[in-house]
């Protein structure tokens, strides 16, 4: 995954968090420097997988929300567990899925919080070592629950108070993004206004769109406009915008994403699950339209496994399109490139090239399950590949997974402090 997508046998050298050179070092210059070395000979070098599209304050739901649709999802029990959520349980969120992201190759992501609480999820993200871009999310509609809903100001006022706290913060490692639920959840005025916030602070807006009919519905009822179009309107479209799903858009709302350069953030096992659809990624692409991929939220997955979603992301339009449709190389993009365009940073991640961010993941190949070797490399990562592959990985220049272990916190910790607040969150919210 270079400019030329080449498939190189080199060395990567890494220098202040950066990718300095790729190519053969001198193995005597090399033993008598002061660099710090990893051997990874026979094994692969990858990109850092990039998730657009992320609830780590979720991960704390997984296994409390299965075999619901999307509506009964929410307020049934997605909405009371976050209501229910304090500082400690969103930052044991966050750390466990940041773990869990981490050990599977995963090194940047495009989160959306829950209302409050934010900071707290910040926190674990600067301590944990993950690239993340994250927001509060905003819900001001009065449809809302009560535990969530807040009015207008203070959602704007919240939001732009941990944008100037949190964004470019650990390096340029942490971003703010700017999170209203989705366009059911908040009214004109606030999403007007988050748009230009976000224009104002150089940040992303991350919403979800056109996930199920029924959301479509809600939509062209109160505003009289389709979706995308409605969303476009107010100022959320263009490549500053990333919009998970867009399981149902039609040709005019596919050209009119491609028209702007809209992020499309596609979800394939939560689309399933959830028995939302299947996203037309593959007219997506032909049309010209920017797409990353992302595992949503630990309910409605319950993984949040990059391997996983590439695998099925090209494998569900198969059926539909035939076994050519979205090959391996193109899936491979959306998990780098794609993602790191959702994020903004395409100029910093998604590649290794020199000058980028050192954002790495070492994957052991060498496993039955990825073997015979001599085939093409890309399909065995994007077919074969698991996340227990990965050996080791670097965000920003630091070894976070090293031999298949965190080194940023302590997995036996993170597990305690998780279940210990799962538990705590279930009773809250009298689940
Ligand atoms: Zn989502």
């Amino acid at each position: 995954m270079d400019g030329a997508r080449r498939i190189v046998d080199a060395d990567v050298l890494v220098e202040d968090g950066r990718i300095k050179s790729v190519g053969r070092l001198d193995r005597g210059t090399v033993g008598r420097s002061k660099l710090t070395t990893i051997a990874c000979s026979g094994l692969i070098v990858l990109p850092g997988l990039v998730q657009a599209h992320i609830h780590l304050c979720q991960t704390l739901f997984r296994g409390l929300a299965d075999d619901l649709t999307l509506e009964n999802w929410l307020a049934q029990r997605i909405w009371p567990l976050e209501a229910a959520h304090t500082e400690d349980s969103v930052y044991a969120s966050a750390m466990l899925g940041a773990a869990e992201l981490l050990l599977g190759g995963t090194t940047a992501i495009l989160d959306m919080e829950t209302v409050r609480h934010t900071g707290a999820a910040f926190g674990a993200l600067e301590e944990i070592g993950i690239r993340a871009t994250a927001g509060k999310c905003l819900m001001d509609a009065p449809s809302n629950p009560v535990g969530l809903r807040e009015s207008t100001d203070k959602a704007l006022s919240d939001s732009a108070d941990l944008c100037a706290r949190w964004h470019g913060t650990a390096g340029g490692r942490l971003r703010y993004c700017f999170a209203p639920r989705f366009a059911p959840s908040c009214t004109g005025p606030l999403l007007r206004a988050v748009s230009d916030l976000a224009e104002k602070f150089g940040a992303v807006v991350h919403t979800h769109a056109a996930e199920t009919p029924v959301e479509l519905e809600i939509v062209k009822r109160e505003t009289g406009h389709d979706e995308i179009a409605y969303l476009d309107s107010v100022g959320i479209s263009g490549p500053r915008a990333a919009l998970a799903h867009c399981v149902w858009v039609d040709k005019d709302a596919i050209a009119r994403l491609a028209r702007h350069a809209t992020n499309v953030v596609h979800c394939p096992s939560s689309n399933l699950k959830l028995g939302s659809g299947i996203a037309p990624i593959p007219e997506m692409l032909a049309a010209g339209c920017r797409v990353g991929i992302g595992a949503d939220g630990a309910p409605c997955n319950n993984r949040l496994d990059a391997f996983a979603e590439m695998r099925l992301a090209a494998l569900i339009q198969k059926p539909r399109l035939g076994p050519d449709a979205l090959p391996a190389a193109q899936v491979l993009e959306l998990a780098t490139l794609g993602g790191a365009r959702a994020m903004g940073l395409e100029k910093e991640i998604g590649s290794i090239e020199v000058g980028k961010c050192a954002d790495l993941v070492v994957l052991d190949l060498n496993g039955p399950h990825a073997q015979p070797e001599d085939t093409d490399l890309v399909s065995r990562i994007v077919y074969s590949a698991m996340a227990t592959d990965v050996r080791h990985v670097i965000v920003d220049g630091q070894v976070v997974v090293k031999d298949g272990a965190l080194k940023t916190a302590d997995l036996k910790e993170i597990r305690t402090g998780a279940n210990a607040q799962a538990r705590r969150l279930r009773r809250s919210a009298g689940l």
